[in-house]
């Protein structure tokens, strides 16, 4: 049996983080685990709630999954602040790493901090140089290189300047751009277009979450970074299409696909 870990938020309501990600692992038929970094109180309209968990408590869990059982990639999710990523950081030094698929998650649909500003420094300096893959959408990515995205030309740029921090491939998600949704994935010499139609469709909750344990999942299965994007975008264009309304906000992408 494959496995996949994710290190990530937890969302009560289900939809994204931890709960995300593992429906996701499942979906793919590969074991998951998952380290909890921060829990929030959420629903279909709001993050209410953030409470960080104490570093110890991070390490700990990473420590009992690696001091047992092999796993097969990683994907890390919301990390909320510095110190969470400090102690992910040194505990990873003492593992041999699976590949990782990094979603630098900011902020939510809903207008929430996911990550503190001074937070962002730590993952590019600590954790960019150990990722295979990096996934910022087109507002994570203009905020890591200081940059506006209004187009692929400018996602491609994007693209060279996150390449130079150290992830060995970048995806930009163009799922905010205005005329197409677009991804754009670089691996420091090509580029690969991902071009799906828009799906009209105001229940995505957890789209981000599910697209990069998808991919993580992909490369436990042994797919190389192209087939296992593939793969994943076509996965969240059918979770996407299928999702459905369980409150008054936006609702979660359809896992039972
Ligand atoms: N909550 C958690 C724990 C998350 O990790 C994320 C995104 O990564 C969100 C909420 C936001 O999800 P969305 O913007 O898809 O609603």
């Amino acid at each position: 049996m494959k496995t996949a870990l994710t290190i990530a938020g937890s969302d009560c309501s289900g939809g994204a983080g931890i709960q995300g990600d593992l429906k996701t692992f499942n979906a793919h038929g590969v074991y998951g685990m998952s380290v909890i970094t921060a829990v929030t109180a959420q629903n279909t309209t709001k993050v209410s709630y953030i409470q960080g968990l104490e570093p110890i408590t991070i390490s700990k869990q990473l420590e009992a999954i690696f001091e047992d059982i092999k796993v097969d990639s990683i994907k890390i999710g919301m990390l909320f602040n510095k110190r969470i990523i400090t102690a992910i950081n040194e505990t990873f030094k003492n593992y041999n790493l699976p590949k990782i698929v990094l979603d630098p998650v900011m902020i939510s649909t809903t207008g929430r901090i996911l990550l503190k500003g001074d937070a962002i420094e730590s993952i590019v300096k600590d954790l960019f140089p150990l990722c295979n893959l990096i996934t910022p959408n087109i507002l994570e990515a203009g905020k890591l290189t200081d940059t506006t995205i209004n187009n692929t030309v400018d996602m491609e740029k994007a693209c060279r300047k996150l390449y130079e921090l150290g992830p060995s491939n970048i995806l930009v998600k163009g799922g905010h751009l205005k005329d197409t949704a677009c991804d754009v994935l670089y691996d420091g010499n090509e580029f690969t277009y991902f071009d799906h139609k828009r799906i009209d469709n105001p229940n995505t909750h957890g789209t981000g979450c599910a697209l990069s344990s998808a991919i993580a999942a992909n490369y436990s299965k042994g797919f190389d970074t192209i087939s296992a994007v593939k793969s994943a975008k076509d996965y969240i264009t059918k979770a996407i299409a299928g999702g459905f309304s369980i409150g008054s906000g936006s609702g979660p992408v359809n896992h039972f696909i």
